[in-house]
C-alpha cells in the first residue's frame, strides 16, 4: 500500500455514486464526510497503484488495512482532505510578460491603443517564436509548481502563441518534457487557431491548421513524441468564424482527441449550439451563450469552462453561470492563465466564481473538480475522492474545506499537503502534523 492519511477531520469526496459531473441542483449538494468527534477521524488508504483503496473511520479502514503496511503515512488530525484541483483552461507555455500593457489598460488604453503599442497576443507570438524550448520550458515549470502548491494536480495546457507549425509543435513539445518534470498532470490541446497570424486571412490559416498542423501532430503522435488530447479554436467574430471552427474542429476529432475551444466570449456567433453538434467534450468563455445553446449543451453533456478571471481583467459582462447551471450544463472552471491574465491559483478562481459569477461554495468547488476533469474527459478517473480513482488530493489547514475559498488569496498558506497519486509532492514548510513523517 503506497499512502494513509488518517485523523482527518473532513473528507470532501464531491460525489460518491460515481458520477461524472455534476449538473443542476446535484453541484450545490457535495458528498462530505466529518468525523463525530477528533478520536474517530477519519482516512483514506491508497493502493500501489495511486489508487485510493477505502475511505472511511480510522477504525474501518485501519481496520481492513493494518497502518504497518503502508509505505508512507500523513497525520491530517483536525485538517481536511479534498480532492485535487483541476485547472480546466490554462495557456502556461509562453515568453515575455505584458505587465506592460497591464499599466496602459488600467491607464484607460483602448485594445487599439495596445496593438499598436506592440502589445497584444502578436508580442507573445514573437517572443514565443524566438525562445527556444529549454527557454520556454524553464519558464513553465515553476507556473506549474505555483499551481501545484495552490492545489491543482491536473491542467489542461494549451499551444496556441506559435500560429505557425513549427511553433506551435514546439509548445506541445515542452508540454510533453514538461511531464517529467513536474508532478502536475498535463492535460495537453491543440491551439494552432488561437489567432490569425499576421499577414494571412483566416480562411488561410484554417487551410494551414488542417493541412499542415494537424498532421505534423498526428505523426509525431503516431511515432510517440507527442500526447495531444484535445482541438481548440478561439471561435469569435474576426477570428475564426463558426464554419471555419467547425471545420478544424473536425479534422481533430478525426484523430481521436476531445473538443475543447473558446466560444460565445464577445459575440453570440452560435458556436455552442455548433460544438454540442459536434459532440463537444466542454466549450470555455461563454459570456454570450444564448439559450439555445444552453439547451443544445445540455443535451450532449458539454461542459461549460467558466473563466472569471478573464471577465474580470477585461471588465467583460460575466458569462450567465446561474442559467448554465439551471439548464442542466455541467459548469467547470479554470484560470485561463495567459499573459493577460497572470493566475494560477484555482482557490483564488472559486472565490470570484462566488463572487462575480453568484455560485455558491459548493457549485464552486464542484466545478473546480469533477466537472473541470468531466471537460478533459477525466471525471471516470479524476475529480472526487472514491474508492478505485486516483488518489489525488489536497490536505487543508483549517476546520473546514470552505476555508479554501473564503481566505481568498491564502491558499499556499493553508494547503499543508499536496498528494498526486498517492505520493506526497508538496508539503509546506512547518506543516508537518503530530507523527507525520513529512
Ligand atoms: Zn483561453
Amino acid at each position: 500500500m503506497r499512502l494513509l492519511v488518517h485523523s482527518a477531520r473532513q473528507v470532501v469526496q464531491v460525489c460518491d455514486q460515481g458520477q461524472r459531473s455534476l449538473r443542476g441542483a446535484d453541484m450545490d449538494r457535495l458528498a462530505v464526510l466529518t468525523a463525530e468527534t477528533d478520536s474517530a477521524g477519519l482516512a483514506v488508504a491508497v493502493d500501489s497503484d495511486g489508487r485510493i483503496a477505502a475511505i472511511g473511520t480510522n477504525k474501518t479502514v485501519l481496520a481492513a488495512y493494518p497502518e504497518s503496511r503502508f509505505d508512507q503515512v500523513v497525520d491530517a488530525t483536525g485538517r481536511v482532505l479534498l480532492p485535487g484541483l483541476v485547472d480546466a483552461h490554462t495557456h502556461p507555455v509562453w515568453s515575455g510578460d505584458r505587465v506592460d500593457e497591464f499599466a496602459m489598460k488600467l491607464a484607460g488604453a483602448t485594445y487599439m491603443e495596445v496593438h499598436q503599442a506592440g502589445g497584444g497576443i502578436n508580442f507573445t507570438v514573437q517572443r514565443t517564436r524566438a525562445a527556444c524550448e529549454a527557454d520556454l520550458l524553464e519558464a513553465l515549470l515553476p507556473r506549474l509548481h505555483r499551481m501545484l502548491i495552490s492545489g491543482t494536480t491536473l491542467a489542461e495546457c494549451k499551444s496556441g502563441y506559435g500560429l505557425n507549425t513549427v511553433t506551435e509543435v514546439k509548445q506541445l513539445r515542452v508540454l510533453e518534457a514538461a511531464r517529467s518534470h513536474t508532478p502536475v498532470q498535463i492535460s495537453s490541446t491543440f491551439c494552432g487557431a488561437h489567432s490569425v497570424p499576421r499577414g494571412k486571412t483566416s480562411s488561410e490559416a484554417t487551410n494551414i491548421v488542417i493541412n499542415e498542423m494537424v498532421p505534423e501532430i498526428k505523426r509525431l503522435q503516431e511515432s510517440g513524441e507527442l500526447a495531444v488530447d484535445s482541438i481548440d479554436v478561439f471561435c469569435e467574430k474576426g477570428v475564426f468564424n463558426v464554419d471555419e471552427t467547425r471545420r478544424i474542429l473536425q479534422a481533430g476529432k478525426e484523430q481521436g482527441w476531445l473538443i475543447n475551444f473558446h466560444g460565445e466570449e464577445l459575440n453570440p456567433l452560435g458556436s455552442a449550439e455548433m460544438g454540442a453538434e459536434l459532440g463537444a467534450a466542454a466549450i470555455s468563455h461563454l459570456e454570450h451563450v444564448s439559450e439555445e445553446g444552453m439547451r443544445a449543451m445540455s443535451a450532449a453533456g458539454t461542459v461549460a469552462v467558466l473563466l472569471p478571471t478573464t471577465a474580470y481583467i477585461l471588465r467583460l459582462r460575466p458569462p450567465p453561470a446561474r442559467q448554465l447551471i439551471e439548464h442542466g450544463v455541467p459548469v467547470a472552471l479554470g484560470t485561463d492563465f495567459n499573459p493577460n491574465a497572470y493566475c494560477l491559483s484555482m482557490p483564488l478562481v472559486m472565490h470570484l466564481a462566488c463572487v462575480t459569477l453568484g455560485l455558491t461554495m459548493q457549485e464552486a468547488l464542484a466545478a473546480a473538480t469533477i466537472n473541470s476533469a468531466a471537460s478533459l474527459g477525466r471525471g471516470d478517473t479524476h475529480g472526487s475522492l472514491e474508492v478505485g480513482k486516483q488518489a489525488d488530493m489536497v490536505v487543508l489547514d483549517a476546520p473546514s474545506w470552505k476555508h479554501l475559498i473564503y481566505q481568498f488569496g491564502e491558499a499556499s498558506n493553508i494547503i499543508s499537503h499536496v498528494i498526486k497519486a498517492g505520493q506526497v509532492v508538496h508539503s509546506r514548510p512547518g506543516a508537518a502534523g503530530p507523527g507525520s513523517q513529512f
